[in-house]
């Protein structure tokens, strides 16, 4: 690998003597698609480097720091103002840093940097409390991240951001330095081996200390939320070198030291909490009634502004009467916390009393419905991922952040909306943390033309002007500063302030190998530079600003591409096709796209599920599949023969299943899994233990069972009868073990119930169509659902027996395509019509449960984990297991992304000396098994060996 520069060459020899060639990236593919972040920047790395602990990254640092080649830090990316992008290397420490421990039964956690802020507070419910920093990007942000932005959201104000609630921290420095604030050992040491550092440190400290208008700048800075610059509270705020050391990583973002390692105290989560949404006529008299509520018992206040309540009124859970408020209404969103009623009633009152004189639209009515509430908060989430809905194609969505003092808030509002008017932004919406002064304005930008380019940048100077100059406050409240503020810091705080963080800088980072450009830039003009191309690539996910809150809940995510990643590809694709300017760079990247981007893709739709907008890169998948196989096409052609004789292609699959287990009964479980997988490397499916037996339904099996033919089946009143559609991949795959087949088992429970089981006609050649849908031909997919509809619609007599598929993906499509007719999937049928018909024995075995994608996108999962804990008492939902990543027939073919996708189930399963796992999807109950090491089958086995018939 060759680069431009000889010191970059230098690096990349010595660190790839140690960091593996898969942890470390330079192909055009990796590198455009580690370059995104949720900025409106766009960077690309040389590399990409993903250390994966502290004495690699040590290693890193210091090689870096030796030959002068700039680091950038990233954990997830969500960062908004270009902080977390390089031209140089890029440094991630996301899922390889996920480990924590609670401390003091949860009061304090030790986390590792790439551990999601989600994921913390999950494990922190399960005592009661919660990570205090709230962004609301917590879900896909990670620890590192939330920490060097200082992120801060609704309810942590300034009294519970990372540096109030930070404990200790271990750093890694540029040269290398490791230090364990916690470690007594490790202070020493590094008060021995570094003390001209520590001597500089101090100096800076008292010469702050002793400036009495220093010190009173900074302290005034901070009373409201403030990420402008680096971190300058630790120096006034802590005596201890060490303390000051840690919280000055806070808000540094990236360019002072690596965080290996952050102690956090966490805080409780009160027991009763209630919200109210007041409305006052215009947005002044709105922030007037905040700065009445800030001497109130209230934890937050978040105000939207007229065009913010516009965006959002016409979703159903807004109310009508948004839309015929005054031209200038404007709302905020109250919350009130406590730990008993009476305390609650009490602040209620003192709130409500604080307003009684203040001249609202209605009167102050408070909620402790979470349905109520909920909705309200819904509508004040909704409002950016409205916006940016709403924007034309190639603009991006920005979210700017600034922070008034309370005591200007009104007259500083006004001010900034009307700048806002005046460059004009016509759905620049203003909403935000009023509690805290801190408002967030969204602008759909366009950066494809000077005047555009003018346009925003007269809009920032004015900001400046209007934040800095006349009313005292913040640049940036809460998103770090990023390149987009930097050129603005030493404005905002003056040169004597200015200079202590240049000089900290120079302490911490003297050769300016960490993230240099953030925080600290020469060039004035760096925030209207290095704009991000949106280039439209398909109507699918033009809407894709690039946040990556998709990409927890991809399956693929850091392991070939995320779904993020994929649109960012994607683009680059488009716009390379569209320019025709690198013909090579278009080739490489095509051709690099089709496994990690293309053929990876489990096409669950997930991510679709946490992305503000509703994206659904499957559906991406699908329609590049689409592409790959028109019409015409052998793929196509095979296809259209299939769909047209499904019966036989099951009957040929039937022979294939009975080899393999012909061929595991003669080499057991461990040959099985040694010889399936060196088949697998020449190419073959990958043959495991768990692959089932062939099964074919046999009407002498289900005797009672009716199997409908097509003049149809007489609706007979008072018969309880239920239409059963055996998904095919039920019909030809039976159990792994000695199980009954799944078909002879739901029938079986189904008249335990008292049920007559009907299978539709023909049921042999139907299918939902899934299977094509996610081979990219939906127009057979199509044909195959209005097949099944017809037979179902006949065989329940037009609808009026429940219909019910054992299949939860297949169920899925069936319920997105047929609406005619009631259609349930197990768990679901079982608990509308079974359990008061059968008497529930419930065990005490250790089970697991695994909600498939499309439960999730049902809501059903609840559903299926109530009935799993009606039949045993000691049920696990395994943690952090999403999609299982089998999707369909990708386990068999690319059994790596399964593996990938539930590499944290075993150790679960082991640790809880789980003996049986219960789902319902066959396929995804293959991989689960080969996965997890216990057999995984059918949630309907569990309920037919727990119940008897209702006495
Ligand atoms: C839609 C949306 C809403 C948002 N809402 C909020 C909000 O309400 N409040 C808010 O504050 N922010 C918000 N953000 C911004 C952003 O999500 C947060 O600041 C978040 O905390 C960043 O975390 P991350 O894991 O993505 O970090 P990254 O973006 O990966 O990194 C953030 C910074 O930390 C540095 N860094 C990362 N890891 C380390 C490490 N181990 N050591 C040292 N430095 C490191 C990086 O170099 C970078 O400078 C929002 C973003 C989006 C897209």
């Amino acid at each position: 690998m060759q680069f431009k520069d000889s010191s970059t060459n230098a690096f990349y020899q010595k660190i790839s003597a140690f960091i593996p060639q898969n942890r470390l990236f330079t192909d055009p593919l990796k590198t455009l698609a580690w370059g995104a972040d949720a900025s409106f920047y766009r960077q690309l790395p040389q590399m990409v480097v993903f250390p994966k602990d502290e004495e690699e990254t040590a290693r890193v640092l210091k090689t870096a720091n030796e030959h002068g080649v700039p680091v950038v830090f990233r954990a997830s990316g969500t960062s908004l103002s270009g902080q977390a992008s390089t031209k140089s290397v890029l440094l991630v420490a996301g899922q390889l840093w996920e480990r924590y421990e609670v401390l003091d039964n949860g009061e304090r956690i030790k986390l590792q940097p790439g551990i999601l802020g989600g994921r913390v507070n999950e494990i922190l419910a399960k005592y009661g409390r919660k990570f205090p920093p709230d962004p609301a990007s917590i879900n896909a942000a990670r620890v590192g991240g939330v920490i060097s932005n200082n992120a801060s959201g609704m309810n942590c104000g300034t009294h519970a951001n990372s540096e109030r609630v930070m404990e200790s921290a271990k750093l890694i420095f540029a040269d290398g330095t490791i230090l364990d604030v916690a470690d007594p050992k490790s202070r020493e040491d590094f008060s021995k081996n570094k003390p001209d550092f520590l001597k500089r440190l101090l100096e800076i400290r008292d010469s702050v200390r002793n400036d009495a208008e220093l010190f009173e700048l900074i302290e005034r800075k901070y009373r409201i939320k403030n990420v402008t610059g680096l971190n300058l509270r630790p120096l006034i705020a802590y005596d201890d070198p060490f303390d000051v050391i840690s919280r000055l990583i806070v808000g540094s973002e990236g360019t002072l030291a690596f965080l290996a390692e952050a102690t956090m105290k966490t805080e409780k989560i009160p027991a009763r909490c209630a919200s109210a949404m007041i409305y006052a006529n215009t947005l002044r008299e709105a922030c007037c009634a905040v700065q009445i509520l800030k001497k109130a018992p209230v934890v937050s206040a978040e105000i939207l502004d007229r065009k913010a309540l516009r965006s959002v009124e016409d979703s159903p859970s807004v109310p009508d009467f948004i839309k015929d408020l005054g031209p200038d209404a404007s709302a905020v969103l109250l919350e009130t916390k406590a730990e008993t009623v009476e305390e609650l009633e009490k602040q209620i009152d003192e709130i409500k009393s604080s307003l009684a004189d203040f001249p609202l639209l209605f009167p102050v009515e408070f909620t402790e419905d979470p349905k109520i509430y909920g909705a309200w908060w819904a509508m004040r989430s909704g409002v950016f991922p409205t916006v940016g809905g709403m924007r034309d194609l190639g603009t991006t969505a920005l979210i700017e952040d600034v922070a008034f003092p309370i005591d200007v808030l009104p007259e500083a509002t006004v001010e900034l909306q009307a700048l806002i008017d005046k460059y004009g932004y016509k759905d620049g919406v203003i909403y935000g943390h009023a509690l805290e002064g801190n408002f967030h304005f969204v602008l759909n930008q366009r950066f494809d033309s000077q005047a555009e380019i003018d346009r925003y940048k007269g809009l920032m100077l004015e900001v400046v002007d209007l934040v800095v100059d006349k009313y005292h406050g913040s640049l940036k409240a809460e998103h770090g500063t990023g390149r987009n503020m930097a050129p603005f810091v030493e404005r905002e705080w003056g040169a004597k302030a200015f200079s202590v963080m240049k000089e900290l800088k120079a302490l911490f980072d003297p050769n300016n190998v960490l993230n240099p450009g953030v925080i600290f830039n020469d060039d004035p003009e760096c925030y209207i530079k290095d704009f991000k191309p949106l280039p439209p690539t398909n109507p699918i996910v033009d809407k894709c600003i690039e946040c990556g809150f998709c990409e927890p809940n991809c399956l693929t995510c850091g392991n070939t591409l995320s779904s993020r990643q994929r649109i960012v590809v994607r683009r680059e694709i488009s716009r390379l096709k569209r320019d025709q300017s690198d013909p090579a760079r278009l080739d490489a990247l095509q051709r690099a796209y089709r496994v990690p981007g293309e053929a990876t893709c489990a096409g669950d739709g997930l991510c679709s599920t946490s992305c503000p907008m509703g994206i659904n890169v499957g559906e991406l998948t699908h329609a590049l599949r689409e592409e790959n196989a028109p019409k015409g096409s052998c793929a196509y052609k095979l296809g259209d023969f299939s769909a047209k004789n499904l019966s036989c292609v099951k009957s040929c699959l039937r022979p294939v299943l009975g080899l393999a287990r012909i061929g595991r009964n003669v080499l057991g479980d461990a040959g099985t899994t040694t010889v399936g997988r060196l088949l697998h490397k020449f190419g073959l499916p990958l043959w495991t233990p768990s692959l089932p037996k062939p099964f074919k339904i046999k009407k002498s099996r289900v005797p009672r069972a009716e199997f409908a033919d097509s003049s149809s089946n007489a609706y007979k009143e008072g018969v309880d009868k239920v239409v059963y559609f055996p998904s095919c991949i039920n019909q030809t795959m039976g159990g792994s073990l000695k199980e009954q087949p799944l078909v002879e088992t739901t029938v079986k429970l189904l008249e335990k119930a008292g049920f007559t089981v009907v299978f539709p006609p023909q049921y042999e050649n139907l299918c939902c169509g899934t299977i094509w849908e996610s081979k990219g031909m939906p127009d057979i997919a199509d044909r195959k659902t209005k097949e099944l509809e017809e037979a179902l619609w006949k065989a329940s007599c037009e609808g009026k027996y429940p219909v019910l598929c054992d299949q939860s993906p297949c169920l899925h499509r069936m319920r997105e395509k047929i609406s005619k007719m009631e259609l349930f999937e197990p768990a679901e049928f079982i608990e509308k019509f079974l359990v008061d018909r059968l008497d529930f024995h419930q065990i005490d075995e250790p089970i697991s449960v695994h909600i498939t994608c499309t439960m999730r996108k049902m809501k059903l999962g609840q559903t299926l984990v109530d009935l799993a804990k009606r039949c045993s008492s000691n049920v696990l939902v395994p943690e952090e297991i999403g999609c299982c990543g089998f999707a369909g027939d990708k386990g068999f073919t690319r059994p790596e992304i399964n593996a990938f996708a539930l590499r944290k189930l075993e150790p679960q399963i082991k640790e809880n000396g789980v003996v049986a796992g219960y789902s319902n999807s066959r396929t995804c109950e293959v991989g689960l098994s080969t996965n997890s090491g216990v057999p995984y089958m059918s949630i309907v086995y569990l309920v037919d060996r727990c119940t008897t018939p209702k006495k």
